[in-house]
């Protein structure tokens, strides 16, 4: 049996989301761990190292900020700059079975050369989406001015009157890993004044190895062992794309009928493929009933973006 300080070097850890607290404190966490997920991504696209190591943080800053205002919906993370990495987007939908589904793509030129989110996307912004099942949709932008997708998140929660929130994040070829610690608004249960910063500095002890492949509650007890602890059931966390053949005819639809007729006329059928997941959708003649279909359902019904 291993000993329970040792690190996985095999990648058998669970993809999830852990949620904790600390007694007579206004302090709250989140830990996130992705294994499998992050794979799933990964090996639908042949990313350089520095890409891959910026879309795990990004995947990981989804979860945990999903899990952090306990979204029902979608939260999206698109990151658009300027460099090289022309794009970087990380998705977390909530609801599905199984647990929470987790997409990623990155659009880049040529072989980049940069290695950090400042050298590869060379400024730009990052958009944070908040899109609830029932509710109204809200948008957050973030310049990426700093060296860091952990820097320019924390900028963003200093800066738009959010909570005060630490980030850590990190991410290799395996494995993608994220802790954040958020202090709650001041009340009456809370005898301990010291308690953010102290919680701080522990975290902030963290190596980006534990983070990422030490076993989840080995982890909070090599930071927290003095603290009074309390943590809850995790969340699990998988890969999944939310793409389908509705979504596709529907998007396919917006072109209109006499040019998918044209269309179909010139090359026989008309074939796309989704960049998220890499899913090939062939429609032919014989599906433009559904496809002009699909066009009246969807504006009938659904006034929303996807
Ligand atoms: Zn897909």
């Amino acid at each position: 049996m291993a000993s329970s300080t040792k690190i996985s070097s095999k990648h058998t850890l669970p993809d999830q989301v852990q949620r904790f607290l600390f007694d007579n404190t206004a302090v709250r966490g989140e830990l996130v761990q992705l294994h499998q997920s992050y794979q799933e991504v990964l090996i639908r696209h042949n990313y350089p190292p520095a890409i891959e190591k910026l879309l795990g943080e990004l995947l990981a800053a989804v979860a945990l900020l999903t899990a952090t205002v306990k979204l029902e919906g979608t939260l999206t993370l698109e990151a658009r700059g300027q460099g090289e990495v022309s794009l970087l987007m990380a998705e977390c939908n909530t609801g599905a079975q199984g647990g929470d589904q987790l997409r990623a793509i990155a659009r880049y030129q040529g072989e980049p050369t940069g290695q950090t989110l400042a050298e590869l996307l060379n400024g730009g912004q990052l958009v944070i989406t908040l899109d609830p099942y029932e509710g109204q949709r809200y948008q957050g932008i973030v310049a990426l001015d700093q060296d860091t997708l952990m820097a320019c998140l924390e900028g963003y929660f200093a800066s738009s009157e959010q909570l005060p929130t630490k980030l850590w994040l990190a991410a290799d070829s395996k494995s993608a890993g994220g802790l954040l610690l958020q202090k709650l608004p001041e009340d009456a249960r809370n005898k301990d004044s010291d308690a953010w910063i102290r919680l701080g500095h522990l975290a902030a002890t963290l190596t980006n190895e534990e983070l990422l492949h030490l076993e989840q509650n080995e982890l909070l007890h090599r930071l927290f062992h003095e603290e009074t602890l309390r943590t809850f059931e995790p969340h699990t966390l998988k890969f999944g794309c939310t793409c389908s053949r509705e979504r596709i005819a529907n998007a396919l639809a917006s072109l209109g009928e006499e040019e998918l007729k044209e269309a179909l006329k010139d090359k026989g059928e008309l074939a796309t493929q989704c960049h998220f997941c890499n899913t090939h959708y062939v429609f032919t003649k014989d599906d433009l009933p559904e496809l002009l279909n699909e066009k009246t359902i969807e504006t009938q019904t659904s006034p929303r973006l996807h």
